[in-house]
C-alpha cells in the first residue's frame, strides 16, 4: 500500500520535502492544501509545481477514502459508507443542527467491545484505523458539506465504529491534527471521545495535553446490570471505572460526560435513575440519556417518552442531564446503529 499524506504532521511533511530535495515551504503548502483547504486530491494542490505534484501522486496517496454510499435521512442527517485503501469499509455521519454541525467518525473497523445493544459489536474487530484514516473522515465530510469550523460551530465526536481508547496513539495524533489552528482548526473543546470504560486507558488519555473531551458509556445503574449489557465490565469493574472518573483531571472549562442508553424495562426505572445519581455523586459531570435506537437482530426496546421524561427528571434534579434526540434513525445512523452497510438498509 502506498503511503498516505493525510495523517502526517507538518514536521513529517517537512522531512518528506527534504527527502525529495524540496524547500520546507513546500511542506507547508501540502499541509495547507490537505488540512486547511481540504482539497480532494494531491493534484488539486495548485500551489505546488506540476512536477512535484506528479512525483507525490506517483509515490503517495492523499489518504482520502472513497465515498461508496450515502444515505440521507429525512432530518438532514447523512450517513456515509467510506471505502479504505485496503478495501475495508467504515461509516461516518454528518448531523446538522440549528446552531452547529456534528461529524461522528469511526476509530476502528468494527469493534472488539461487546455491548449487547450495539449493531457494530456484531462485526467484531477487523483492525484499527490509522491516524490518517480517522482525520480523512472528517476532511471528507467537511468538504462534502462545505463545513467551515471558523464560521459555524463544528463538532467532532469519535463515537462511530470502534472503541477509541483501544486505538489510543492514532486517536491522539488525529486529535492534534484536527485541533491545529494552522490546519483543520477544530478546537479540542469541540471534540469528544466516547469510551465503553477502558479504565486503564483513561489515565493514559488524560496525560495528553491536546485531547478531546471524554464521554463514558455508563448504561447501567449497578454492576450486575452493567455486566449483562456491557460484558467488558468483567475486565474493568464499575467501581474501578468510577474511581478513575472521580480522579480524572478535568480542565477548568470541562465536564465529564456520561452516556446512558435507556432500554425499556432493563435500566429505565425510577430506582435506576436514583442509583445513577448516587453512582455519579462527587463527579463534575453531565449525563446524556439516549433512548435506545432499535436495530435488526438486537433484542431491546425503546422506552415510552413518559418513562424517558420521568428518568430525566430524577437525574436532572441532581446534575445536568440531557435527552439526546435520535438523529437519522431511519437510515440507521443513530447511536449504536452503525454497521457494515454493504448490507442493504
Ligand atoms: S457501543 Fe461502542 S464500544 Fe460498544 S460495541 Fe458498539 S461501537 Fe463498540
Amino acid at each position: 500500500m502506498e503511503d498516505a499524506l493525510i495523517g502526517q504532521e507538518l514536521g513529517e511533511l517537512t522531512a518528506l520535502a527534504a527527502a525529495l530535495e524540496e524547500p520546507a515551504y513546500r511542506a507547508r503548502q501540502i499541509y495547507r492544501g490537505l488540512y486547511r483547504e481540504r482539497l480532494s486530491g494531491i493534484d488539486r494542490i495548485s500551489t505546488l509545481p506540476r512536477k512535484l505534484r506528479e512525483t507525490l501522486e506517483r509515490d503517495f496517496t492523499s489518504g482520502l477514502p472513497a465515498v461508496e454510499k450515502r444515505f440521507d435521512a429525512a432530518d438532514g442527517t447523512a450517513r456515509y459508507l467510506l471505502r479504505l485503501a485496503d478495501g475495508k469499509s467504515i461509516e461516518a455521519v454528518f448531523i446538522p443542527e440549528a446552531a452547529r454541525d456534528t461529524l461522528c467518525i469511526s476509530t476502528q473497523v468494527g469493534c472488539p467491545v461487546d455491548c449487547r445493544f450495539c449493531l457494530t459489536a456484531a462485526m467484531g474487530l477487523e483492525r484499527n484505523l490509522t491516524c490518517g484514516e480517522i482525520v480523512a473522515q472528517a476532511l471528507t465530510l467537511a468538504r462534502l458539506h462545505a463545513l467551515e469550523a471558523r464560521e459555524r460551530g463544528l463538532n467532532i465526536v469519535m463515537m462511530g465504529m470502534g472503541e477509541p481508547l483501544l486505538n489510543l496513539d492514532a486517536v491522539m495524533k488525529a486529535t492534534r491534527l484536527l485541533a491545529d489552528p494552522q490546519g483543520v482548526a477544530i478546537s479540542q473543546r469541540r471534540m469528544t471521545v466516547s469510551t465503553a470504560g477502558i479504565a486503564s486507558r483513561i489515565e493514559e488519555f488524560a496525560r495528553h495535553d491536546v485531547r478531546a473531551k471524554l464521554a463514558v458509556s455508563l448504561n447501567a445503574s449497578n454492576e450486575e446490570q452493567r455486566l449483562r449489557l456491557m460484558p467488558i465490565t468483567k475486565k474493568y469493574r464499575l467501581g474501578e471505572l468510577l474511581e478513575v472518573c472521580r480522579n480524572y483531571p478535568l480542565r477548568p472549562w470541562e465536564w465529564l460526560m456520561f452516556e446512558y442508553v435507556l432500554l425499556k424495562g432493563v435500566n429505565d426505572s425510577d430506582r435506576d435513575a436514583r442509583d445513577v445519581t448516587r453512582l455519579l455523586a462527587n463527579i463534575k459531570c453531565k449525563v446524556n440519556l439516549i433512548p435506545f435506537n432499535p436495530g435488526p437482530g438486537i433484542d431491546f426496546e425503546t422506552p415510552a417518552a413518559a418513562r424517558v421524561e420521568a428518568f430525566h427528571k430524577i437525574v436532572m434534579a441532581a446534575m445536568p442531564c440531557f435527552v439526546r434526540q435520535p438523529r437519522g434513525r431511519d437510515i440507521f445512523a443513530a447511536c449504536g446503529q452503525l454497521k457494515r452497510t454493504a448490507q442493504p438498509s
